[in-house]
C-alpha cells in the first residue's frame, strides 16, 4: 500500500495547475486517513450498472445541492438554443427545478440521475437547483443562459449553507456572450458557496476542457464510452470523488494537459480502436496511480482557443497525479494516426452498400454531418438523393426531421401517394427540398419508449411519424429532432431494422450501441452538413495556434486580420 495522502502544504507547493487556488477549501484538516486503492477498484465495478455506495464509515449525511445545465455547442450549425429549447428539452428531459429534478430523471441513463442515487444511497440529503439540457445546435442565448444560471444561482443561496454541490455540465457550451459557458456557471456558483465547499461536475466525453474549469471545480469525471452508455455512471463516479475529498478534509491536486490534436467524432467512438485500448489504459492509471482520470477528446465544432482533446485527472498525491495524466496524455499522443477514418461520399456508400447488406446484416451507412446529435437539424437530403438515384433494395433512411413533411403524410393517408418536397428545413443557402411522388406506408404519433443501451427508458415524443416509400427506398419522418440511435425509433413506425440491407442512420456514433450488433459494415458518410467529419472542414478562426486540425493535418494559423 503506497502513502496516498498529500499534506495541506505538499498541494501547495506542487507544480500543478490550480494547486495553490484550491488548496484553501477544506477546513476539516484533522481526517487525514489514507485512502485504500480498494475504494478505486470498487468504482469500477458499478461502470455499466447503477450505482451504490458503502456508506459504512463514510461521512455523516450531508447537504448536497444538486444542478445541471448541459449544451454542446457547434459554433457552425444553423440554430441557436433559446430559453425554450431547454424548456422543451428536445430528446432530454425538459427544464425542471427544485425537489421535482430528482423524481424526473429517476431511472433514466442521465449523470444528475446517478448522482442522486449515490448521495441518497450514502444517506445524503440533497436539494435540487435547476436542470435543463437541449438539443445540441449554435451557441446558447443569452437570454437562456442569464434565465437557468440566474435560478441555479439564486436557489443556491436560498437554500442556505450546503456541505457540497454536483453539477451536471457537458463542457462545450459557447453562447452568445460567452466562450466558455461551464468556466461562467461554475465561476457564479463558486461566489455563492465560497472556497470551503466542494464543486463536483460530472461531464461528457466531448468536453472541452478550459483553464476557468478547471480553476474553479474541484474536481471532474466524464463519460467513458462513446456511445455514451454510461451517463448516469459517470454521475455516481463524480459524487465517489466528492465523497472522497469530504472524507479526507482536503482538496484533490489536480492535472490537466491538452493535446496538440483535433479528431472527428467518427473516430472517436470506443467502440473501435484507439479509444477502446485507450479507456482501459485510463482504468488500469488510475488503479496504478490513485487518480481519476478523464480523457475527453472533445466537441470539434466549437471556434473558440479551448477547443480541445485534453486528459485531466484528481487524486491526493499531486506527483501521482501528474504521473497518470502525462502517460495517458503521451499514450494519445502517441496514437495519433489511429484517430484518422475512411469517409465515403453519398454515392460511393450506396453502392457499396447496396453490394454488400442483406437481411439480418445490414450495411448501415452514418450520415454524420447531419447529426442532430452535432448540432445539426436531421433535415439534410444529400444521402436520400443518392439512395433514390441508385435505387438498392431494402433501404431505409431515418429520421429525417420534417414536421410539415410528416403533417402532410397524416392528411395525405396510408396507401396513398402525392408529391412532397423533403426536408432543408434550416434554411442553409444552396439547400433545397427535394421534391419527388411518395408513398405513404405508415403513419404513427411519435410516442414510444426506447429500448437500446444508451437511451433505454427515454421516453420519446417526436410528434407526428410518417414512413415514406419511392421505389425500393423507405425514409422515416419526425417531427422532433431527435438522433437516430435507437432500434425503437424505426420499430414505432413498423420497420425492423434488422431485416433490411441498408440502413442510413442520422448520427455519427451514438447509433453503434444498438445497431453495431447487427450491422455487417458500417461506413461513414460524408453528404453536406454542419456537422463536419474532418475537422479540416470548417472555416475556424480563433483556434489555439498550432493545433492541427486533425490526426496529422495542418496547424491552425489565425487568419490575417
Ligand atoms: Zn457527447
Amino acid at each position: 500500500m503506497h502513502d496516498v495522502t498529500a499534506s495541506r502544504d505538499e498541494i501547495r507547493r506542487a507544480r500543478i495547475p490550480c494547486a495553490s487556488a484550491v488548496a484553501s477549501h477544506f477546513h476539516n484538516a484533522s481526517v487525514t486517513a489514507p485512502f485504500p486503492l480498494a475504494i478505486i477498484a470498487t468504482l469500477h465495478e458499478y461502470r455499466y450498472s447503477a450505482p451504490l455506495f458503502e456508506t459504512a464509515g463514510w461521512a455523516a449525511m450531508s447537504v448536497i445541492a444538486v444542478g445541471g445545465f448541459q449544451h454542446e455547442t457547434n459554433t457552425f450549425a444553423p440554430s441557436k438554443a433559446d430559453y425554450a429549447a431547454f424548456a422543451s428539452g428536445g430528446a432530454w428531459p425538459e427544464l425542471t427545478f427544485g425537489d421535482a429534478i430528482a423524481p424526473r430523471l429517476a431511472n433514466a441513463n442521465i449523470p444528475a440521475t446517478g448522482a442522486f442515487d449515490a448521495l441518497h444511497a450514502a444517506g445524503h440529503r440533497t436539494v435540487g437547483l435547476v436542470w435543463g439540457a437541449a438539443s445540441p445546435s449554435a451557441q446558447v442565448t443569452e437570454d437562456a443562459f442569464e434565465q437557468i444560471v440566474g435560478a441555479m444561482v439564486e436557489r443556491l443561496a436560498a437554500a442556505g449553507p450546503v456541505d457540497g454541490v454536483y453539477l451536471d455540465l457537458h463542457g462545450a457550451m459557447v453562447t452568445e456572450h460567452l466562450d466558455d459557458g461551464e468556466g461562467e456557471i461554475l465561476a457564479r456558483v463558486r461566489r455563492v458557496v465560497g472556497p470551503r465547499v466542494p464543486i463536483i461536475g460530472s461531464l461528457d466525453l466531448h468536453a472541452n476542457m478550459t483553464r476557468a474549469m478547471m480553476r474553479e471545480a474541484d474536481g471532474f469525471d466524464a463519460y467513458r464510452t462513446y456511445p455514451h452508455v454510461d451517463m448516469a455512471a459517470t454521475g455516481a463516479r463524480a459524487v465517489f470523488l466528492l465523497e472522497r475529498m469530504r472524507k479526507s478534509g482536503y482538496p484533490m491536486a489536480k492535472a490537466m494537459r491538452p493535446l496538440d490534436f483535433l479528431t472527428g467524432l467518427s473516430s472517436q467512438s470506443t467502440f473501435i480502436e484507439p479509444g477502446k485500448r485507450l479507456y482501459e489504459l485510463l482504468e488500469k492509471l488510475e488503479r496504478e496511480h490513485d487518480t481519476q482520470l478523464s480523457f475527453t477528446p472533445g466537441f470539434p465544432m466549437a471556434d473558440f482557443p479551448e477547443c480541445q482533446m485534453a486528459v485531466s485527472g484528481y487524486g491526493p498525491d499531486a506527483g501521482r497525479v501528474e504521473k497518470a495524466v502525462d502517460a495517458l496524455a503521451n499514450a494519445v499522443h502517441d496514437a495519433e494516426h489511429e484517430f484518422a477514418l475512411d469517409l465515403f461520399e453519398p454515392d460511393a456508400a450506396v453502392a457499396r452498400a447496396a453490394q454488400r447488406g442483406e437481411p439480418g446484416a445490414p450495411v448501415v451507412l452514418a450520415d454524420t454531418q447531419d447529426n442532430p446529435g452535432a448540432g445539426g437539424n436531421g433535415d439534410t437530403t444529400g444521402l436520400l438523393a443518392a439512395l433514390l438515384q441508385r435505387n438498392p433494395r431494402d433501404a431505409v433512411l431515418g429520421l429525417l426531421i420534417d414536421r410539415a413533411s410528416a403533417l402532410q403524410a397524416h392528411a395525405v393517408g396510408i396507401g396513398r401517394t402525392a408529391p412532397f418536397k423533403l426536408g432543408e428545413t434550416s434554411g442553409v443557402r444552396g439547400h433545397v427540398p427535394l421534391a419527388g411522388e411518395f408513398t405513404v406506408e405508415a403513419l404513427a404519433d411519435g410516442r414510444f419508449t426506447c429500448t437500446g443501451p444508451m437511451f433505454k427508458g427515454f421516453q420519446m415524443s417526436l410528434g407526428p411519424m410518417a414512413v415514406l416509400r419511392q421505389g425500393n427506398v423507405r425514409v422515416v419522418l419526425a417531427s422532433k429532432k431527435v438522433q437516430a440511435a435507437d432500434k425503437a425509433m424505426f420499430r414505432h413506425v413498423g420497420i425492423e431494422p434488422r431485416e433490411q440491407r441498408i440502413l442510413a442512420l442520422k448520427s455519427s456514433v451514438h447509433f453503434r450501441a444498438d445497431f453495431q450488433p447487427i450491422a455487417k459494415e458500417i461506413l461513414v458518410v460524408v453528404a453536406p452538413g454542419p456537422a463536419k467529419a474532418d475537422p479540416t472542414m470548417f472555416s475556424w478562426s480563433r483556434l489555439r495556434p498550432g493545433l492541427r486540425l486533425k490526426p496529422g493535418g495542418p496547424a491552425f494559423v489565425p487568419p490575417a486580420t
